[in-house]
């Protein structure tokens, strides 16, 4: 510990750097962040579902049994350890295991049907690329007890106004319908005997899953796959009445409203628990990671994890790749650290000057106030408020302390230094600013 102090001259430390795959957001981007939360937190309240927070951490045996033991993530992306208790645990991998499990522990799904959001890190050790991280981001919404396509159209229509408030338009929204467990079973069974014959035709990936997660085989990103695929039996074959009726009802729901989507006959989804309805939204700017929201119906789940028999819907939105796809929208709004940044003349100052930006803050709320710390020449101090972004520098020199005044510069225009009356400074600067921040 002592080392550096012991032996001055010797090397420093090494660096320590971020593990591979968990980003930093740094200052310059955690505006479009914040921009992207606040639009979608917004149109989930308007649309009156309530926010729910979950812990990062569950039990492994939650997800082995929601998941699929199966899966992808079960099988190889999942941080799982063992604490010091011996417990095992998982860093979640996806927000709706932990959702049910909260929703069930708390008795939220007693007579009720909750709609509820929630926002955070999920873990996957996946290998690290453009819009696939080991840490990322979701919000998700889901919706217990409700078994009609009307709550299915609902979010659909849900998604489709958050894309639109964040101006983004080049997605397109991807519908399937999976079935019943059983329909999928009698599907399961004449893929793998299309497939079983044809093993040398098909990736590495869909080889395994042949065993294991047939129907993931589907979406495989492999072309002589998908080719292969063409001659395969189709899902929609083996579909049962009832889903092939409910899948109508939620297209002519969204026909009615006007909602454009392409069915995708080969869309599945990489966690076990869905059936029925699935959905995505799917852009062609962000390359090969170009689902930005994925969801569908998973009415077995509150039951597989223990609960009493309730249907469920719900989605997740991926912050990363939405993020990416505003910015390559240029849909940023630009960041600016600071409306006003307050120029202070020698140690005296600081103590007005501290008690002066308190009192500015109080009576205008919104008002961002940079104050300068540290001291430093005026040119040194006008130079970092011109980098702040702000539009006026208020001056409170040894002079103005004396006065009782407060000096006022235009950051961005050419007008001359103005003076104002301490005292009156605030309504002053509400005239000023008015519409501006
Ligand atoms: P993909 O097919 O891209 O691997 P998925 O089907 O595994 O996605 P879901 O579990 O449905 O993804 O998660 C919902 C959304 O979360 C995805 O559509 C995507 O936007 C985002 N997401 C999933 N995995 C990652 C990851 N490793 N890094 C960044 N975002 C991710
Ligand atoms: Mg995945």
């Amino acid at each position: 510990m002592n080392q550096i102090a012991d032996s001055p001259g010797k090397a420093l430390a090494t660096t320590i750097q971020r593990v591979r795959g968990f980003n930093d957001v740094l200052p310059q981007d955690t505006p479009a962040w914040r921009h992207l939360e606040n639009v979608l937190c917004g149109v989930l309240a308007r649309y009156g579902y309530q926010e729910i927070r979950l812990p990062q951490l569950e039990r492994t045996e939650l997800f082995s049994r929601s998941i699929g033991e199966v899966t992808d993530i079960v099988e190889k992306e999942m941080y799982t350890f063992e604490d010091r208790n011996g417990d095992l645990l998982t860093l979640r991998p996806e927000g709706t295991a932990g959702c049910v499990r909260a929703c069930i522990e708390h008795g939220l799904l007693h007579n009720q049907q909750p709609r509820l959001w929630y926002m955070g890190s999920m873990f996957r050790y996946e290998r690290p690329q453009k819009g696939r991280l080991r840490q990322f981001h979701q919000i998700g919404a889901e919706v217990f007890g409700l078994e009609g396509p009307d709550i299915d159209a609902e979010q659909i229509l849900m998604t489709a106004q958050m894309l639109r408030e964040l101006g983004l338009h080049d997605v397109e929204l991807q519908l399937n319908t999976l079935g019943t467990a059983e329909a999928r079973a009698r599907y399961r069974k004449a893929l793998v005997a299309y497939l079983d014959g044809r093993r040398d035709e098909l990736d590495e990936d869909s080889v395994r899953r042949l065993d294991t997660n047939p129907l993931r085989i589907l979406d495989s990103k492999s072309e002589s796959t998908q080719r292969l695929l063409d001659g395969a039996p189709a899902l929609a074959d083996y579909m049962d009445a009832e889903s092939v009726e409910h899948f109508r009802q939620l297209r002519a729901l969204l026909d009615h409203v006007g909602v454009p989507y392409t069915l995708n006959p080969r869309l599945v989804r990489g966690l076990d628990y869905y059936g029925r309805t699935v959905f995505e939204w799917v852009t062609r700017r962000l390359g090969a990671q170009g689902t930005v929201c994925a969801g569908g119906r998973y009415d077995g789940l509150v039951e597989q994890i223990g609960g009493k028999p309730m249907p469920a819907v719900g989605f997740a939105l991926g912050l990363e790749r939405l993020v990416a796809l505003l910015d390559e929208n240029g849909a940023i709004p630009p960041s600016r650290i600071a409306d006003v940044y307050l120029v202070v003349g020698t140690e005296q100052a600081t103590a007005e000057a501290l008690s002066l930006a308190d009192h500015l803050r109080s009576a205008l709320p919104g008002l961002r106030l940079l104050m300068h710390c540290g001291g430093g020449s005026f040119k040194s101090q006008f130079r970092r408020a011109d980098r702040s972004g702000a539009r006026l520098a208020l001056i409170l020199g040894d002079q103005e302390l004396a006065d009782g005044t407060v000096g006022i510069k235009d950051l961005r225009g050419h007008g001359e230094q103005k003076t104002v009356e301490r005292a009156t400074v605030a309504d002053w600067l509400a005239g000023e600013l008015n519409g501006d921040a």
